[in-house]
């Protein structure tokens, strides 16, 4: 009975050849593979009692398997939610900038370790000091590879078996995983905490300071923010205190913040040059959070410290590559020409007028037929910087009776598109999607609809 019926299942042969009479762009390998899936879903279910279908249906079902099996794992996501520094997303898009840079020097050969005037073995670590010199006022520069193995190897090569002084409302998590205590201790430095979770003062750190110590370690605490009774020593006021006790200060900014945020309508970031100017010896910063531009970790700061980290073993295992050496100097170059409110997304992000922002929120409105209306939302910066720190927007509010469920076909859509779901409604903010992309979103939403049964009501 089962044979009878098994007989009516293709060969993979024949599924293979009826795939190649509608496309033939797929390596035999995937098709293959593909093809032989399909027939062996196939002959499953027709054990399971179903009819089996026409070869074309089989030779279809293949396709989508061989096109499903050929996506690149890492895809490009639209990004709706309204998440400017998504960590999950990738952070900071780059800038068309920085990608020509990166395109420019990936294609051929570079002198990322040449010495073009006298032709003998560089250092790539010479490609970015001028810039991040010119930057940031720092008298020198090194890259890593991102910002927890910049304090690491600051951490290892000045305080290895040496006291470390750090406030208590700053031995933070900053997420993944990342305590600022454990890394203190991998290490190899001893974390001596002072004052309280709320209130730390100067004198808390000067007298804890002896001859054990290393240095203090300021640690901006990113993704949260003590509110109310709180109160921390400006970088100036711990610059005093490291130098009368001649140990290092150590700013680690987090998000490598170049320009005055409250311009932007945010709250005070603490900048990279202020942190230079009041005297930390050494300040770490993140390449992909505001900063806008690769994911790396930058030490910026005193000429004869940053020698020394460049000279260490570390410097060697930590080492950035060409593309992120170019997407970073190219990122750098928008500040110092003083164009990154055009030039980096980010800031183009952040800084988007909200007017443009309703109108086409009221187009993805529109496209789904009056499925949803335009709200009043808030934008979050994201990434650890300006905690809790919104701006205004306008989202296209979906309203459906699964708004998960929608934002679930919205992922699974070619490409796939991220919104947030808050109060039963899917939002969608235009602040974080490239205004090219806005109908790919409007697509996605109709498409989402119509699967989700409730056909838009053009
Ligand atoms: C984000 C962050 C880090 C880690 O930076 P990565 O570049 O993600 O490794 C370290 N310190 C602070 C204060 C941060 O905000």
């Amino acid at each position: 009975m089962d044979n009878e019926r098994l007989r009516q299942v293709p060969s993979v042969d024949a599924v293979l050849a009826a795939m190649r009479e509608v496309s033939s762009d797929i390596p035999h390998p995937a098709a293959l593979e593909a093809a032989r899936r399909a027939v062996a879903e196939l002959r499953e279910s027709v054990v399971a009692g179903e009819a089996a279908p026409a070869l074309e249906a089989v030779a279809q079902r293949a396709q989508e398997l061989a096109d499903r099996g050929r996506q690149p794992s890492l895809r490009r996501v639209i990004n709706a939610s309204g998440v400017i520094l998504q960590t999950n997303l990738g952070r900071a898009p780059l800038s068309a900038r920085a990608v020509a840079a990166m395109q420019e020097v990936a294609l051929g050969y570079s002198n990322l370790e040449y010495d073009l005037e006298v032709g003998v073995r560089g250092s790539r670590h010479d490609h970015v000091r001028e810039l991040l010199h010119k930057a940031t006022g720092a008298e020198d520069g090194l890259v890593v590879n991102n910002n927890a193995a910049a304090l690491f190897m600051v951490l290892q090569v000045f305080a290895r078996g040496l006291e470390v002084v750090v406030s208590r409302g700053q031995a933070v998590e900053i997420g993944g995983g990342f305590r600022i205590p454990d890394v203190l201790r991998q290490s190899g430095a001893k974390l001596v905490e002072v004052g309280t979770t709320n209130r730390t003062y100067a004198r808390d750190y000067a007298e804890v300071c002896s001859l054990e110590t290393a240095a203090i370690l300021r640690v901006h605490a990113s993704n949260f923010k003590i509110v109310g009774f709180a109160t921390e020593p400006s970088t100036g006021e711990l610059a005093e205190v490291a130098r009368a006790a001649n140990v290092l200060l150590i700013d680690d900014l987090g998000s490598g913040c170049l320009v005055d945020t409250t311009r932007y309508g945010l709250v005070r970031e603490p900048t990279v040059q202020e942190s230079i100017a009041k005297g930390a010896d050494l300040a770490l910063f993140s390449g992909d959070k505001l900063l806008g531009g690769p994911q790396c970790g930058v030490i910026a700061g005193k000429a004869e410290l940053v020698e020394e980290l460049r000279q260490h073993p570390l410097a060697r295992a930590l080492r950035v590559d060409k593309l992120t050496i170019a997407a970073l100097n190219a990122t750098l170059a928008s500040y110092v020409d003083g164009r990154e409110a055009e030039e980096i997304p980010v800031w183009r992000m952040v800084g988007t007028d909200l007017e443009q922002i309703r109108v086409r929120a009221e187009a993805w409105v529109e496209a789904v037929g009056g499925r949803g209306r335009v709200v009043e939302a808030t934008s979050m910066v994201g990434g650890g910087s300006l905690p809790g720190e919104g701006v205004r927007t306008w989202c296209a509010a979906i309203e459906v009776t699964d708004a998960d469920r929608l934002a679930h076909l919205l992922r699974a859509n070619d490409p796939p598109i991220a919104g947030r779901v808050q109060d039963g409604r899917l939002l969608m903010d235009p602040r974080t999607v490239e205004p090219g992309d806005d109908p790919i979103v409007a697509e996605g939403l109709v498409h989402g609809l119509s699967k989700l049964g409730e056909k838009a009501e053009n």
